[in-house]
């Protein structure tokens, strides 16, 4: 990695519309989940919009997609999803965002029944996309040793589930497997950044500030990733499944693309997708040995 560098990884969690996971079953369903609906109307014109703005702002970007989601709009979408997402990384995010650890299902997924849907999911994924998957977010960020392990052994070269402060990404020796964490840490100025854009849409943290503490660690880890993160139906609906208005959505892109050309403009920030910093890194271009951390 070179010197004084941080690398951002734009990162997009393509799933079902407001989805949450419901006690006594596996999947997840779009909220309310009384209704028993998937929706996947949001997540699409989220998707459409978001991969404009990163067009206009020539940002390469990985897609998490939940397996399903990918299904309908190839099935019922209109327009065709391989082109649509051309030029951008596609990574797994389950078959049907399953509660892995059953922590809101009480149903925990065994490894034989993981390994199952997981492959179910890159099957899919590969029909769809023709493109080699490498990358691993679980359902909501729940993920345990079994599943890394299984990741490894499934062939996946990373996983971006676990929640940490550090922004360095780590080896982990048994699993066989890269971590590239997702970030929650704090800023000098004491202000709270995470990966997740959702305090930035609700207004707990503004643009200026987010944009400044992401720069402000490129020095604390030379090659370090920070990865942001964002599920696109959040530019239309709330995490209720509510509709947001024309001025409250428009707000959400602004902000969004006031993020993005920021972080873009501030010197030693280099925008990567996933696979491209993982290429780096094994190519030999690192050099840094910060980034060979290796955890068992
Ligand atoms: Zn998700």
């Amino acid at each position: 990695m070179r010197e004084g560098q941080l690398f951002v990884a734009f990162s997009l969690d393509v799933d079902p519309d407001s989805n949450k996971a419901v006690k006594g079953r596996v999947d997840s369903l779009s909220y309310p989940p009384e209704k028993g609906l998937v929706r996947v109307d949001a997540a699409y014109r989220g998707l459409k919009e978001t991969l404009q703005l990163l067009e206009y702002l020539d940002i390469p970007a990985t897609l998490f997609f939940e397996a399903r989601t990918a299904q309908l709009l190839a099935e019922e979408g209109p327009e065709d999803i391989r082109s649509l997402t051309n030029g951008h990384e596609i990574g797994c995010h389950s078959h049907r965002h399953e509660d892995f650890l059953g922590a809101a299902s009480g149903i925990p997924i065994s490894k034989a029944q993981a390994r199952e849907i997981i492959c179910e999911s890159i099957d899919i994924l590969n029909d769809i996309f023709h493109k080699k998957v490498i990358g691993f977010r679980a359902p909501y960020l729940r993920i345990n040793r079994e599943l890394l392990s299984l990741l490894g052994e499934l062939g996946f070269a990373y996983d971006s589930s676990i929640i940490n402060d550090c922004i360095r990404p780590f080896y982990m020796n048994t699993a066989r497997l890269w971590e590239f964490t997702v970030a929650s840490l704090r800023t000098d100025s004491g202000r709270r950044i995470t990966s997740y854009l959702h305090p930035l849409f609700q207004g707990k943290i503004d643009t200026k500030e987010y944009v400044w503490g992401v720069g402000s660690q490129v020095q604390r880890i030379k090659g370090g990733l920070f990865i942001l993160a964002f599920h696109p139906w959040e530019l239309f609906i709330d995490h209720s499944g509510k509709a947001l208005n024309a001025e409250n959505s428009r707000q959400r892109l602004e902000k969004l693309t006031d993020v993005l050309q920021g972080l873009k403009a501030t010197s030693g920030l280099e925008f990567v997708r996933l696979e491209q910093y993982l290429e780096m890194h094994n190519s030999g271009k690192s050099g840094h040995p910060q980034i060979h951390e290796v955890r068992a």
